[in-house]
């Protein structure tokens, strides 16, 4: 079969299970089944070995069986950085970069950072990526995901304190700036989600039966590692910004809340000012 043909089939076949990215995902799965760019595979054409064949064909079928196409090939971008991800972590979503984004405007010069639940290492890593004044703590409650997140920092050539511990049971001394995408799925949702985020891993995503239960746990502690002027930056879940709103407001004296692309409300911002 040729390369063209292979990629038709392919997105046929992920069509034919209402997967919508069907023609990104064929492509991405054949340029990793025989090894090659994407660019490669459609411009100098080519055909499948047999063994090329069978490893594609297997690739499609788990992709059809709904299993995300991140963890197939092994690998996820995010702030434009390329990382290492598995079933120990959850795939760096588009929705937090805006929260990088927000963190990383909120950074004052050689600040010291604090990315609690860092998963695969992702707001952490490109946080010290765009700003290497800064020095980046990270904790993280799973030991697998940890070493993801180790993986991830040296790929990405940057120096981070990784931490094993429940939110601030490692965290070192104040921080100019606490960042976390914390696991915020309520529980009535969780039969909703779509299939491909059922392989993610459920520990970071459960918030308990409101979803709130883990935004609560950092908002009660986190004054105490925060400098006076310090930030915390959280991610929301869709919905979920104006209550996170409500359970800062008694301990921050400024919030503000930032619209992700699609105009939502994600990311909350609150200043401990002095
Ligand atoms: N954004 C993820 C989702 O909706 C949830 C991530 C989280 O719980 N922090 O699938």
């Amino acid at each position: 079969m040729t390369f063209r043909q292979a990629l038709k089939a392919g997105e046929e076949r992920l069509l034919s299970v209402g997967i919508e990215e069907a023609a990104h995902d064929s492509l991405a799965l054949l340029s990793h089944a025989i090894e090659k760019d994407a660019a490669d595979v459609l411009l100098f054409g080519g055909s499948l070995s047999t063994e090329q064949q069978e490893t594609f064909d297997r690739l499609v079928e788990r992709r059809a069986a709904r299993y995300p196409l991140q963890y197939i090939l092994g690998e996820s971008f995010f702030m434009g950085l390329g990382f290492y991800v598995d079933e120990n972590v959850l795939i760096p979503r588009f929705d937090t970069e805006c929260v990088c984004e927000a963190a990383l405007e909120n950074l004052p010069q050689n600040a010291r950072v604090l990315d609690l639940c860092t998963g695969s290492g992702a707001l952490a890593i490109a946080i010290k990526k765009t700003r290497p004044d800064a020095t980046v703590d990270a904790t993280e409650l799973s030991p697998a995901a940890l070493e993801i997140a180790k993986k991830n920092a040296k790929r990405n050539g940057v120096e981070i304190q990784f931490y094993l511990g429940d939110l601030f049971a490692q965290a070192q001394g104040y921080y100019d700036l606490i960042v976390s995408n914390p696991p915020y799925v309520p529980k009535k949702d969780w039969e909703s989600l779509q299939e491909e985020v059922k392989h993610e891993p459920r520990m970071a995503l459960d918030g308990g039966d409101s979803g709130f239960d883990v935004y609560k746990r950092i908002i009660d502690a986190v004054k105490d590692y925060l400098k006076p002027d310090g930030r915390l930056v959280l991610e929301a879940g869709d919905g979920q910004a104006e209550t996170l709103v409500g359970m800062l407001k008694k301990r921050f004296k400024s919030l503000h809340v930032r619209n992700d692309l699609a105009g939502r409300p994600r990311t909350v911002i609150a200043q401990n000012l002095k």
